[in-house]
């Protein structure tokens, strides 16, 4: 074994430097952060290349003391807390007094600075974690920080970068949130040499958001504000109709720092139950003030996961906080915490390890099974579960279509001999005399493979027979799945897919938004839109592949862009595949909708070219039916041991 050594000091510095400095955004925060805490009215961020050549964050705030600006870039050096009492009264961003150490491990840095009491400022460059050159000079109060060629001396880490437009991306979503979470600070944003947004700093929440997510978002806004034992939730939460498919638009800020806690999510999640549909993401920015004690923000070196001492009743305040808002809306009540007190119910976790399947029969004896089974759940998994000794081909076999038959006590006893058959089967036999005739549909034996539809139940899943098999298929999967292969198709063979719209759309987006979809034209064009910049905050669109309305082409270029922000380290192609399936599933048939019997009819048909392609699920990997074998109903009937 090699010697035991201690490592290095630069080594050491480089290897905490990745806890901090993670990524540009990670940098833009902790000099945004720093920023925040020196008092700065005003702060501007700069980056050039995804952050990665070039990162500049000025301030108007307190400004470093010249004889104390080395100290700052040492490791555990901060004017933020001095003592362990003080870290449980933390009420800065920072406090570690790691940031600037570790950035200056991993790239060039310049700082230009002046406090208010010093008639000159000082400029210090540091290269490698050492100071290289100091001077004096003339500018004006407050600090700027810059950070040059990030990881140049890391090239591990440098690898683990996406492209430029993502990182930017990653920076332009960080600077957006932190603009809301402090309207009374005037934030400006520059990529690239170009304003992506300004906010006015005049304490305005909803200003911020017009800025940042633009006019859609900020006439859709709820105003959110509870007090309870001292705990405050305050902010915007969105109204149902921007909601979105994931929860990249929600903000929670906890005593002014910008956090992330799944569970808020989900509690605010929870009191929007009612008005969004399932699979849609609420819209909020929300901040929580509570005394600092409460709050435990040291359990992630990065401090964007967050703690709370008394978790369970601040979620109850959030829960209720959002609850009155939508229940202002709707009954339109002056007193804003009119909204009954419902008492509160942690939202359920999907499981991880398994989904449930419920059996549930109307008529007089209903029957209930339930079990739980992995995801993915197929008869496959029932043969390969079924105990050693049982030979699941047999359930094709002649002796075992005997058990099938409804009316065949006298034959079974006759095949196989009363022995093997017990009471237990002839008391089930009895049972099932008296299920309704649907289910004897299912169940009676038609020996022809012609695929028979039995029906549709809850408006979504259709149910089939064919041969010995039983199967319920998921109507928007398995149409989601037909129109994506269709689309890809015509994709390959670069047949145009697109229509060009009688009256352009034009789409009115926030300044992240559009900075996504500017930054990726070519891909859009590729999908078939045609989409200009129609100055200010909008878009004009005047090509699509989807016929829809306003609204769902906006839905959907939004969509897109963000994924395209959010992805594309990933190969190009799966990028577009992924874009193709937005397509492919919003022109799907739905789930909740009732179809016709010629509808299912021609679905299932063509269900038929993908079963010969091998494909079961739907792009996102649900599968597209389940199949039971009449063995395995039997089984669960307990018709079969
Ligand atoms: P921390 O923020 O955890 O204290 P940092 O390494 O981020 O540690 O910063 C070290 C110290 O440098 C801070 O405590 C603060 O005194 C000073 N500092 C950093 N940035 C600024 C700024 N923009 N304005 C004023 N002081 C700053
Ligand atoms: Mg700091």
């Amino acid at each position: 074994m090699a010697n035991i050594s201690v490592l290095p000091h630069e080594l050491a510095d480089k290897i905490a430097a990745g806890e901090v400095a993670e990524r540009p955004s990670s940098v833009v925060k902790e000099l945004l952060e720093n920023a925040i805490d020196a008092g700065g009215k005003r702060i501007e961020a700069e980056i050039k290349k995804g952050g990665i050549s070039y990162i500049r964050v000025t301030d108007n705030g307190s400004g470093i003391p010249a004889d104390q600006i080395e100290t700052a870039f040492l490791r555990h050096a901060t004017s933020k807390i001095s003592s362990l009492d003080d870290l449980y009264r933390i009420g800065t961003m920072g406090f570690r007094g790691e940031a600037l150490s570790s950035i200056s491990a991993v790239a060039e840095m310049e700082v230009i600075t002046k406090t208010p009491d010093e008639d000159e400022g000082v400029y210090l460059s540091i290269k490698s974690g050492k100071c290289c050159e100091k001077q004096e000079i003339a500018c004006a109060d407050g600090t700027t920080m810059m950070v040059k060629n990030l990881f140049a001396n890391v090239p591990a880490r440098m690898k683990f970068l996406k492209r430029d437009a993502t990182e930017a991306g990653y920076i332009t979503d960080l600077m957006g949130r932190i603009a809301l979470s402090r309207p009374d600070i005037a934030f400006s944003y520059i990529v690239d040499g170009k304003e992506i947004f300004s906010t006015a700093g005049d304490g305005n929440l909803k200003n911020v958001v017009l800025n940042v997510y633009g006019i859609d978002h900020a006439k859709a806004l709820l105003d959110v504000d509870y007090t309870e034992d001292g705990i405050r939730v305050f902010g915007v939460a969105g109204k149902p109709e921007i909601s979105r498919g994931n929860r990249t638009r929600q903000t929670l800020f906890v005593n002014g720092r910008y956090v992330k806690n799944h569970v808020v999510s989900k509690v605010v999640e929870e009191a929007y139950r009612n008005y969004v549909m399932t699979g849609k993401f609420p819209f909020f920015v929300l901040g929580i003030t509570m005394p600092f004690e409460m709050v435990d923000v040291n359990v992630h070196p990065a401090k964007t996961e967050i703690k709370f001492a008394e978790e369970r009743k601040i979620y109850e305040i959030v829960n209720h906080a959002v609850k009155n808002a939508l229940y202002c809306e709707k009954n339109s009540c002056q007193n804003k915490n009119e909204a009954e007190k419902v008492s509160y119910v942690m939202p359920e976790i999907p499981r991880e390890s398994g989904s449930m399947l419920k059996f549930s029969m109307p008529g007089k004896t209903e029957l209930k099974y339930t079990e739980t089974l992995p995801k993915g759940f197929t008869n496959e998994y029932l043969k390969n579960t079924l105990p050693k000794s049982v030979d699941t081909d047999k359930c094709e076999d002649e002796e075992y279509k005997v058990f099938d038959s409804i009316n065949l006590y006298d034959e079974i006893k006759k095949n196989t001999g009363e022995d093997t058959l017990g009471d237990i089967h002839f008391k089930e036999q009895e049972e099932n005399e008296e299920l309704p005739p649907s289910l004897y549909d299912i169940i009676d034996e038609q020996p022809e493979l012609k695929t028979e539809i039995v029906g549709q139940i809850f408006d979504t899943y259709i149910i089939c027979r064919r041969g010995d098999e039983m199967y319920m298929i998921d109507q928007h999967a398995a149409h989601e799945r037909l129109r994506f292969e269709k689309l890809k198709e015509a994709y390959r063979k670069k047949e145009c897919f697109s229509q060009v719209l009688m009256v352009p759309a034009v789409i009115n987006t926030g300044a992240v938004e559009r900075a996504a979809v500017l930054d990726n034209l070519s891909v859009f064009e590729r999908l078939g839109f045609k989409i200009e910049d129609f100055g200010g905050n909008s878009l004009l669109v005047s090509e699509s592949p989807l016929p829809g309305d306003e609204t769902e082409i906006q839905n959907l270029i939004l969509e897109i862009a963000e994924s395209a922000a959010a992805g594309s380290r990933r190969p190009i192609a799966e990028f577009e595949e992924n874009a193709l399936d937005m397509i492919a599933c919003k022109y799907a048939i739905k789930a909740n909708k009732k179809l016709t019997y010629e509808e299912m009819k021609d679905l299932t048909d063509r269900l038929k070219t993908l079963e010969d392609a091998g494909i079961t699920t739907c792009p996102h990997g649900r599968p597209i039916k389940i199949v039971f074998t009449k063995y395995e109903i039997e089984k669960m009937f307990k018709r079969k041991v």
